[in-house]
């Protein structure tokens, strides 16, 4: 079937929300995919951040096959093999005492969760995040978003949340109040164009919230699972947020995320408070945990900080040699972005990568972000980079 045959079908029957690239991915391997046409592309996205071990990793493949053949879906009122496994590892990885954590679909349901949780545990009616965040499109978590491109079709629809600047821990003072409930925040912010902020915010922020009563929750749905060169972002302050969400590269590409509270926070929900269908099931804990596996036995944390550094250094070697075009580079392990002083330049270079053999995004409007699988070889990733560097 042509790729034209393939836009009709999507143009007769998908709600058009979405601008595709001309092209139709049929296998991966690696952090390398090809499409109908058999052409190979070097893959800097991964799939929004999520394939941190490479596409189809063996160990993920097999752990899905053989519990897909046992069991896939129980619902919570079971006990499975695969979930408490999860939920011991998540509870020995995570920072602190954030012991706990309820297992979700995808990444906007945990943060709803947390949401959630939050206000049960502290009852107070008002959250501060920040502008230029990413949380989800559902309405909960649409509230704390920081776009106004997300947030203004369903204003009517939401409850009012405070937005501040990213990164000004002034701000969250002077925003902060005994009514806040919570601050929600990354660690780096992904979506809004990989911005990091200065070392020590995010022990600020926690400081805030200790003194006020607030809980501070860590968004690390993009952050989270080496990303940074950290298990977790907030590592780099070494904080221990109230409540943490996780997502994108905890399933590998498997729909799987998390919501992790402290016992403290734990104590404050009761039976009923919240519950899901499908999220926790068996089969999406197996890709989970061996995901965890595979990042621990490949050393995907070390490796994102290092290769990362590498990356970083390549792409402010460029930067310093083509300051007419580059603003900065900024990033933590292997989530980069390379800030161009032109937005139109940078919004025709995830097209022209692709012609290229190059998957690659650009955020935050003149943002090209570079979060490639975490265990890509290093040839690989540099040939790509190069490419996309080569029309910039
Ligand atoms: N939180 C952050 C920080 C994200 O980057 C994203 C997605 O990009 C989400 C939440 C929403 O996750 P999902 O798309 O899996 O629902």
């Amino acid at each position: 079937m042509s790729l034209t045959d393939l836009q009709a079908r999507e143009a007769a029957h998908f709600i058009p929300v979405v601008n595709r690239h001309p092209v139709a991915l049929v296998e991966g391997q690696g952090s390398l995919v090809r499409d109908t046409e058999g052409r190979e592309y070097t893959d800097l996205m991964a799939g929004w951040g999520v394939t941190c071990i490479g596409h189809c990793h063996p160990t993920l493949a097999a752990a899905i096959a053989d519990q897909a053949s046992r069991l896939m879906q129980t619902t919570n009122i079971f006990y499975t093999l695969p979930q408490l496994d999860l939920i011991d590892k998540l509870a020995e990885l995570a920072p602190g005492s954030l012991n706990r954590s309820f297992l979700t679909n995808c990444g906007t349901e945990a943060v709803e969760g947390a949401l959630k949780v939050a206000h049960r545990a502290n009852g107070r009616p008002k959250f501060i995040s920040t502008l230029g965040a990413f949380h989800g499109r559902s309405l909960g978590a649409l509230s704390v978003n920081g776009s106004a491109k997300h947030r203004e079709p369903y204003k009517a629809l939401m409850q009012e949340t405070v937005q501040i600047p990213f990164g000004d821990a002034g701000a969250a003072a002077a925003a902060i109040d005994a009514q806040t409930c919570a601050i929600i925040v990354e660690p780096v912010q992904g979506e809004g164009g990989v911005h990091v902020p200065v070392s020590g915010y995010m022990t600020e922020l926690r400081k805030l919230c200790d003194n006020t009563g607030a809980l501070l929750i860590a968004d690390e749905v993009q952050t989270g699972i080496g990303r940074t060169g950290k298990m977790f972002g907030v590592e780099h302050d070494g904080v221990v947020p109230d409540i943490m969400t996780l997502g994108k590269g905890l399933g590998g590409g498997f729909p799987v995320a998390a919501f992790l509270v402290t016992e403290e926070v734990a104590k404050t929900v009761q039976v009923g408070d919240h519950g899901t269908t499908f999220g926790g099931n068996p089969l999406a804990c197996a890709a989970a945990n061996a995901v965890l596996r595979v990042v621990e036995e490949e050393k995907l944390v070390e490796r994102s900080a290092s290769l990362g550094a590498k990356l970083a250094a390549h792409l402010r070697a460029y930067g310093e040699a083509n300051r007419e075009k580059v603003e900065l580079v900024r990033g933590l392990g292997l989530l980069q972005g390379l800030v161009l002083r032109d937005a139109k330049q940078a919004a025709t270079i995830p097209a022209r990568a692709l012609q290229a053999g190059v998957i690659v995004n650009v955020t935050g409007g003149n943002v090209v972000r570079f979060f490639p699988p975490l265990n890509i070889p290093e040839d690989q990733l540099f040939e790509a980079v190069d490419v996309v560097l080569s029309l910039v």
